[in-house]
């Protein structure tokens, strides 16, 4: 075993990525363990706001320019369509483009720049985390012990499951969680609108998705109550007619878990805190978590260097800077319930009556400030 690190990162997604990246650049001695060789493919629509923008340029100043430098903005929006199966229910003019971003480079980008600034990464998938000893055992049999560990291993999270075991958070994938599934389609297969779509009303508490990226169209529907993969498939297939994609054969389908509403609200144990996914911290309205992840990797970094080594003062620290977006998350989940939730008859009612008075605040909510949840 032999050296201790200051921390150890177990997942390079936006959360892992920009944990190490803060913790590296002020002398801390991180090590990464990613269990996929990056880059690697994750599944996602790929839409960032203006919060996640100016986050990413608060770290990186010149980010946006080189997302555009290095090709992986696909697509920048100005307008975008909200609307049910049958009509629609609001277009407009964003006040800011809603971008789109190829997620595999997007996240190689962040792996790489904590790479500069001193994270030791290793493509070594996390099997068991002891959390007395603060050390974490490999796939591969090695053993890395360190001062602390930040979990951010997505969705799915082992860490969160061992933690829950021990009654000191919630488990994952909670009743709240929703099953998505995406496909990627080259635009010629259909027939799509160049803005941004979203669906309501094809499924109870969940919501379908239209996005133009340059070559494909990311098309996905994602429910926190029906997590069937055979009938969320089913309800996509039925969507992608209605864009003229008939060839159900030319489409890979893929499934994933996105926490939507899944946030734990102290989600630390002694020297170890969850950050991004693994925490539940996708927005309960539509999903976003990208801003989440970053956001929540810079608060897990900031708690770990303001401890000064006392693990319940880190948990205490992260769960105080984590407040407003838990509180912010309750309230959206709240909406969601009161929208998303109803039958859908009764959600595009809801909708057409609601739309028309708070789709401008709806827009400025979702694409925020950034440290304004
Ligand atoms: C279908 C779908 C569409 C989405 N669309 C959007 C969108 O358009 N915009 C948006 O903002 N958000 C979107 N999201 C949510 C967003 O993708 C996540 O919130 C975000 O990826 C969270 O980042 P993360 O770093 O916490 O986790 P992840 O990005 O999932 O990264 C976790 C990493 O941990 C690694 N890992 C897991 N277990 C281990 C282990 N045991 N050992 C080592 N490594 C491990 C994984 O390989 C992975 O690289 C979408 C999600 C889904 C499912």
């Amino acid at each position: 075993m032999g050296k201790i690190y200051d921390v150890i990162i177990i997942g390079g997604g936006p959360a892992g990525a920009t944990a190490g990246l803060n913790l590296a650049r002020r002398g801390l001695n991180v090590l990464l363990l990613e269990k996929k060789s990056m880059p690697r493919f994750k599944l996602c629509g790929g839409m960032i706001t203006r919060k996640t923008i100016e986050l990413a340029e608060e770290i990186h100043p010149g980010f946006y320019s080189q997302l555009e430098q290095e090709g992986i903005i696909e697509n920048q929006c100005l307008t975008y369509l909200i609307k049910t199966e049958n009509r629609n229910l609001h277009t407009a003019r964003a006040r800011h483009p809603f971008v789109l971003i190829n997620r595999e480079k997007y996240d190689f980008l962040w792996i790489k720049s904590a790479i500069q600034e001193g994270v030791q990464l290793k493509v070594e998938k996390a099997a068991k985390v002891d959390f007395s000893g603060c050390t974490v055992v490999t796939s591969s049999g090695n053993t890395y012990r360190g001062k602390f560990i930040l979990a951010a291993d997505g969705a799915g999270s082992r860490v969160r499951l061992e933690l829950a075991r021990k009654k000191v958070v919630s488990p994952p994938r909670s009743g709240y969680a929703a099953l998505a599934v995406e496909t990627f389609v080259p635009k010629v297969y259909g027939s799509f609108s160049d803005s941004p779509e979203l669906i309501l009303g094809l499924i109870k508490d969940g919501y379908a998705w239209s996005f133009p990226c340059s070559k494909v169209q990311a098309v996905g529907i994602c429910s926190a109550k029906q997590k069937d993969g055979r009938l969320l498939k089913q309800r996509l297939l039925y969507l992608l007619k209605s864009y003229g994609v008939a060839d159900k054969n030319q489409m890979k389908i893929q499934a994933s878990l996105l926490p939507y509403g899944d946030y734990e609200p102290r989600p630390g144990y002694r020297n170890v805190l969850l950050v991004g996914d693994a925490a539940g911290l996708a927005e309960p309205l539509l999903g976003e978590g990208i801003y989440f992840a970053h956001a929540s990797g810079n608060m897990a970094a900031r708690a770990v260097l303001e401890s000064k080594g006392i693990a319940h003062a880190c948990v205490d620290l992260y769960a105080g800077y984590l407040g407003k977006i838990i509180s912010s998350m309750r309230k959206r989940l709240l909406l969601r319930k009161l929208t998303l939730g109803l039958p859908p008859f009764l959600a595009d009612k809801a909708f057409s009556f609601l739309l028309p008075l708070i789709a401008l605040r709806l827009e400025e909510k979702i694409q925020g400030r950034h440290g304004d949840y």
